[in-house]
Formats: structure tokens, sequence, C-alpha cells
């Protein structure tokens, strides 16, 4: 159908992700606003569990910070579980850093260093509410007119309300922490070890720990030491980014740590 809760209007198709389908609507009761609709499958979902899932979801909407997509509305909608959030024209960094890589391009270090900075306070306001992401990763982060916009925090948790654990996640493993892969429960720093990856995304175009298949994947970031940033990057920087791919979680720090120390290297613009 087109038309969903009587108000988001269907224009197209954005794509399909691990929790289901994302649509651009536009919003009826909101000057026509663009918007985008994730229709979740939930099957039959108990009147309970959609409550804890609204309740999850209030929490959601009301949280404001410059480099979070908006969250706007969460309903139920015959078997699926849709959330309303902003619209991020400009796509999103996976897609970014592949146009960059076919131009045999990269980043600059100061853009690489300011894209970070914004994802880490992202990431530190999110952890000062005590709410972990869970799914940070290049196609969760879109560009808005220079600046970061960090979306889908928060779906899992929602999700684990609404849908049975066996078919929560089938997402991409590259940036799962060693400790998530060993089902060693998912914390603060689990999302520290992902914007590592995040970081080495940004400096090289390539994933850090992709493999030719998913067993090789895990078994990299199980074992195998992070694949170093290019030499043109600051010691301080390297460092920093090794402590947060570290097997450890207690070895990374935090956001507001990672926020200092980042916010205090100094990087002259320079050639690439
Ligand atoms: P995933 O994050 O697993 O790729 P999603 O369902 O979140 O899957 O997104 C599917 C597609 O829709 C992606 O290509 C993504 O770029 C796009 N998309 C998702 N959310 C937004 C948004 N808020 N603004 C613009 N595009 C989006
Ligand atoms: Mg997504």
């Amino acid at each position: 159908h087109t038309m969903y809760a009587n108000r988001y209007h269907q224009i197209k198709k954005l794509g399909r992700g691990s929790f289901g389908t994302a649509f651009l609507v536009h919003d009826t009761k909101s000057k026509h606003e663009k918007k985008v609709l994730k229709e979740i499958y939930v099957g039959d979902t108990s009147p309970n569990e959609s409550s804890d899932a609204e309740h999850e979801a209030t929490i959601l909407s009301r949280l404001r910070h410059p480099n979070i997509v908006r969250f706007y509305d969460s309903f139920i909608d015959g078997s699926n579980f849709c959330i309303v959030t902003e619209y991020c024209e400009d796509g999103d960094l996976d897609q970014y850093l592949k146009s960059l890589r076919k131009q045999r391009s990269r980043l600059q270090m100061d853009q690489v260093i300011d894209l970070f900075l914004q994802l880490l306070s992202a990431i530190d306001f999110l952890h000062s509410k005590k709410i972990l992401h869970r799914d940070i990763k290049t196609s969760n982060i879109f560009l808005k007119r220079n600046h970061i916009k960090l979306g889908d925090f928060g779906i899992s948790r929602l999700m684990m309300n609404t849908m049975d654990k066996a078919s929560t996640f089938i997402g991409t493993p590259f940036y799962m922490s060693p400790e998530t892969l060993r089902y060693d429960g998912y914390n603060m720093k689990s999302d520290i070890w992902s914007l590592g990856c995040v970081l080495y995304e940004l400096s090289v175009c390539k994933r850090a720990f992709e493999r030719s298949n998913l067993v090789q994947t895990m078994e990299a970031i199980l074992r195998e030491s992070p694949p170093p940033l290019p030499d043109r990057f600051p010691a301080k920087v390297q460092l920093l980014y090794l402590q947060m791919l570290s097997k450890d979680p207690d070895k990374r720090l935090g956001a507001a740590e990672l926020l200092e120390e980042f916010g205090q290297i100094e990087i002259k613009p320079n050639p690439k």
C-alpha cells in the first residue's frame, strides 16, 4: 500500500536493510515534509510487547542532537512496526566512501578528524543518556551539508521488544566487536570498537576487517591486530585508534575521553 497511519504517503523505496525496508515518504500532516519510514516485519506482537516498544520510542523521540538523525514517530501497521525519521538526502557514508574509492581518492586528514569528532559527539551524547547504539556502521551514518548524522540508534533495542530474539539480527559483521561475536555481552565499549572501524574506513575508504567470507572476517576480528592508519596520521591518533580496537573492551577509552583527546589534536589542512 502507499499510505501509512493516514498520514505518511509513500514516494519510493530507498532500500532494504538488516531490519526491514526503508521508504521515502511525504508527511501529509507536516507541510508534506519528506521523511523516511522504516517498515519492520514483526508478525503478531502481543499488546504488552508493543507497549514496551512504544515506551522506547517515546524516549527516542525526545532525543535531539545536531549529529543524530531525528526520530519522529513509530506505530504498528498490520504486521509491521514502522519508524519515521528525518530524511538525509545526501546519502550515507558507505556510498560516499565507496565512490571516493572508485575514483582512487581519499578524504583529507582534517576532514577525517572533523567527521570523526562529529560522530564522537553523537555517541558521547547517547552514552551520557545510557543509550547504546549497537549498530554503528557507515551505512547508518549520513551526510547532510558537511554534517554527520548518525541514524538507526536504538532500533535494535526497539526490536528486541517486538521480535523474537532469534530473528533480531542479521546485520553486517564488519563492525562487530570481539565480545559481541563471542556473545560476551554488548556494552558502551562495543560501540567504541565500531567507531574505531569507522575511523579506519574514513581514512582509507576500505573496511578494517573485510575478508572474503564471514568466517574469515570473524577470525580477523577475534585474532588479528587492526590494520594501521596511514603514516600521515599523528602518533596520537594512531594510539587512540589502536586503543579503540583493543580486543579487551576495558582498554578502550570511553566516548567522553575520546572526544577530549581528539579535540586537542591539531591538524593543519594538508595535502592528501
Ligand atoms: P542498513 O542500515 O542496514 O543499510 P536501512 O534499512 O537502515 O538498512 O537502510 C536501507 C537504505 O535506505 C540504505 O541505503 C540507506 O542509505 C537508506 N536510508 C536509511 N535511512 C535513511 C535516512 N534517514 N535518510 C536517507 N536514506 C536513508
Ligand atoms: Mg540503517
